[in-house]
């Protein structure tokens, strides 16, 4: 998708540094993170929403889901724990329109979020 964010530095068009790639996700850190750890989970695969996601997914989301039990393993933080999110649309404050699971660790984090 040419006006997308996530979709430029996937094809290298703006540089950034991955934590983590393979065939279908990358592992980056956010650049204005809101815990100790804060990483996005991306699919290579441009999804805008959560509500864009079809049965076809189910896989796709299993496997950014696992990775980021994986990476906050490999901070040991996983005993401690932490929080995966997706914001989807306004009322959530997405921002970026290309799907990613934000995981936060390394700090106690509030129930209910903001
Ligand atoms: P959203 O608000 O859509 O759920 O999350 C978008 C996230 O992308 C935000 O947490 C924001 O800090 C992060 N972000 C925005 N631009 C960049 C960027 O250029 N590089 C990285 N690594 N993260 C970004
Ligand atoms: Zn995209």
């Amino acid at each position: 998708m040419p006006d997308c964010l996530f979709c430029k530095i996937i094809a290298g068009d703006i540089p950034a540094s991955l934590l983590y790639e393979d065939e279908r996700l990358v592992v980056l850190a956010d650049i204005n993170p809101q815990a100790p750890t804060h990483v996005l989970i991306i699919p290579r695969r441009h999804i805008a929403t959560l509500n864009d996601l079809g049965p076809g997914d189910d896989a796709l989301v299993g496997e950014m889901t696992r990775r980021a039990a994986a990476v906050v393993r490999e901070h040991g933080l996983d005993s401690r724990g932490y929080r995966t999110v997706f914001n989807c649309n306004a009322d959530a404050g997405q921002t970026v329109f290309h799907i990613h699971m934000h995981v936060l660790a390394g700090r106690r984090l509030a129930w209910p979020p903001g």
